[in-house]
């Protein structure tokens, strides 16, 4: 159903509700005798007067008690048994006959359960004299009513014989008249039951607001004060028709009480709007159903307004034409709700649906459809105690389901963590791991960087002694000399000390390659270079071979004379050698050549050389296997 249509039809209902509000209880023309009841001290039954009565209509309102006494008026029978002539200005006139079957007087009370009729009055007559009359109403403090009750009671003394009671309705009200006549104690235990009834439902809806507004303090939403808004201005509407509120709470309050039926009315159409559209979130469901629901909130509102400066007949007229159309928007809109997947809206359709099955059964037992019995005649009070009961309980659910959902988001958001924790602690198990391997992969390279450079290193040592070593007598070779020279040269210059070289010469060598072979000339040169090497010993000093069967050796921080000494020494080491080849045992000597640098008398490196060699060559000249010494300059 759209809300289109759901508008289309509540204006229907208006119209239909208007239409109805004129049109009286059903009566037919007669003219002929009344039926008469009898009543006796033997039986004690209540009597429903309902279509035993004559119903004349005094719309100019002129018709006095004694005119409609003598019974010449066009009366007219009463089909209905629960009499309803709806909203009339027009003042009623009832007649009945209670034929007394005793000899002696009966108390019996009539009573009108209808407590909002402003005036009502009764004759009683036997044998055409007037024996009691009442005025009451609810336009009189409730003090002068001669039986204090919240409904009219009337007792009347029946005379034995016919007895002949009259009353007069007018309200700016409806007119209802189902009129009761009832022995004193029975009515006083129905009516004691009724209060008890009564005062359950009043303990029930009490007891709701209460509870509601604690609930209200501790949640803070508004749907529990418009439910109790609702509540309470329901429970004053129900307690005032039905008088307690009048007869217990404002006795004097003639004004308000004249009033009060309309503003609680109003206010229930208010907070119920209200109520439906917060709770239902119309405003995010249907724009249509909202906007109507605010419409019958702001027409409750004005009414609340209106009812306490306007007309009573107007503004109840206007309220009852609101109310009908108001609950049933609140319905079809719980249930519209609810069909499109709102599952919070259940109570709240059940709520409403047992008030108004509640209203629809207490109507059928009013109109004869069922039959009257406990439940059926408190089937209203029950509806509304269900209504504001199962209303609570909506919201109670409507909270218990919202916690669930936040439960259940709760839980999701918890699993989405752990499983976000999870994979982030993955993540970092992961990034430890390639860590680790990175490391393990860098010091394994580094490892196998290391190991390459030492082999390089090792390598470069090696090609580095290679290329500075002679391959024949492993001592150093020429170009090694000449470096070291070069440089020792320069220090001795600097830290202005002596530097000594020696230079020798295997004698005759040529000789030896001459009648032993070349191979024996190589082992010649072994053995020398064995010789001598151990003797070189000190850090800085070199012994390199010089070229051919030529040795020098360089002697840094060494003078002349300690030159000379080594020499010579070498000298005498050299003559007393012997060299095994094959099966020959080679001897040889070398001459020797010695020239020194000191700080007083430096020379350069090439100088230093030559006057080695020059030396030498005197040596060589001066018979061989010999020291001579540059003689310093
Ligand atoms: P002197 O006493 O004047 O020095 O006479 P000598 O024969 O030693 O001098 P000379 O320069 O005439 O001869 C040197 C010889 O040394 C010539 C050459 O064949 C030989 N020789 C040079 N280098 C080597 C070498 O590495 N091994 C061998 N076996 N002989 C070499
Ligand atoms: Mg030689
Ligand atoms: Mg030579």
């Amino acid at each position: 159903m759209t809300a289109r249509a759901l508008a289309w039809f509540l204006c229907l209902w208006c119209t239909l509700c208007a239409a109805g509000a004129n049109n009286g209880a059903h009566t037919s023309a007669t003219r002929s005798a009344l039926p008469q009841y009898t009543v006796s001290a033997q039986d004690s039954r209540r009597i429903e007067l309902g279509s035993g009565m004559g119903v004349l209509v005094d719309s100019a309102g002129r018709l006095t008690a004694e005119q409609v006494a003598a019974g010449d008026q066009p009366w007219r029978a009463i089909t209905q048994p629960s009499p309803n002539f709806g909203f009339t200005r027009d003042a009623h006139w009832f007649r009945f006959e209670l034929h007394n079957l005793d000899a002696t007087p009966l108390a019996r009370h009539v009573e009108l359960p209808i407590p909002f009729i402003d005036d009502v009055r009764l004759y009683h007559y036997v044998e055409g004299h007037l024996r009691q009359s009442y005025a009451l109403g609810d336009e009189k403090p409730f003090a002068e009513r001669a039986f204090q009750n919240q409904n009219f009671i009337m007792p009347l003394m029946l005379a034995p014989g016919r007895n002949l009671v009259t009353m007069r309705l007018a309200s700016s009200g409806t007119i209802e008249a189902p009129l009761r006549v009832w022995d004193p104690v029975q009515f006083q235990e129905a009516n004691d039951h009724e209060k008890l009834v009564q005062g359950v439902v009043a303990g029930v809806l009490l007891v709701m607001i209460v509870y509601n507004l604690f609930v209200f303090f501790a949640t803070r939403d508004r749907s529990y004060l418009y439910y109790i808004g609702f509540v309470a201005s329901y429970m004053l509407f129900h307690f005032t028709l039905t008088g307690y509120t009048f007869a217990y709470i404002w006795p004097q309050a003639v004004r308000w009480n004249s009033v009060a039926i309309s503003t609680c009315m109003a206010g229930s159409i208010l907070f119920s709007s209200l109520f439906a559209s917060h709770f239902l979130r119309l405003k995010e469901f249907s724009r249509g159903a909202s906007v109507m629901m605010r419409w019958f909130s702001i027409g409750g509102g004005v009414l609340v307004v209106l009812s306490l400066v306007a007309p009573y007949s107007v503004t109840v007229r206007l309220g009852a034409a609101l109310t009908f159309p108001a609950a049933l928007a609140a319905l079809v809109l719980g249930y519209w709700r609810w069909w499109r997947g709102a599952a919070f809206a259940r109570f709240y359709c059940l709520a409403w649906t047992a008030a108004l099955a509640g209203l629809g059964v207490l109507n059928a037992s009013k109109f004869g459809l069922i039959g009257t019995n406990f439940w059926t005649g408190n089937a209203h009070q029950i509806g509304v105690v269900l209504l504001v009961v199962l209303l609570s309980f909506t919201l109670a659910d409507r909270i218990n389901h919202e916690r669930k959902l936040r439960m259940g988001a709760q839980a999701r958001a918890l699993v989405h963590e752990q499983q976000a924790r999870a994979s982030q602690q993955a993540l970092i198990d992961a990034k430890d791991q390639a860590n680790r391997q990175l490391e393990q992969r860098v010091h394994d390279r580094t490892r196998d960087l290391n190991q390459t450079l030492e082999q390089l290193q090792l390598a470069n040592e090696r090609l580095q002694r290679l290329s500075t070593t002679d391959g024949l007598t492993q001592t150093r070779n020429r170009a090694f000399f000449d470096q070291a020279l070069l440089a020792e040269t320069r220090r001795a210059l600097r830290l202005k000390t002596a530097l000594s070289l020696i230079i020798f010469d295997i004698d005759h060598f040529k000789g030896i390659n001459d009648t032993l072979g070349h191979q024996a000339g190589d082992a010649c040169l072994r053995a020398l270079a064995e010789l001598i090497r151990p003797r070189i010993h000190r850090e800085g000093d070199v012994l390199a071979r010089y070229g051919g069967e030529e040795f020098v050796v360089l002697l840094i921080n060494t003078p002349a004379s300690a030159a000379a000494d080594l020499a010579e020494a070498f000298r005498a080491d050299i003559e007393a050698l012997q060299t095994n080849f094959e099966t020959q045992q080679i001897r040889f000597t070398a001459s020797f050549g010695v020239a020194s640098s000191t700080a007083g008398h430096f020379f350069t490196s090439q100088e230093l050389l030559r006057r080695a060699d020059q030396a030498l060559y005197q040596a060589k000249n001066e018979g061989r296997n010999c020291v001579r010494v540059a003689a310093p300059v």
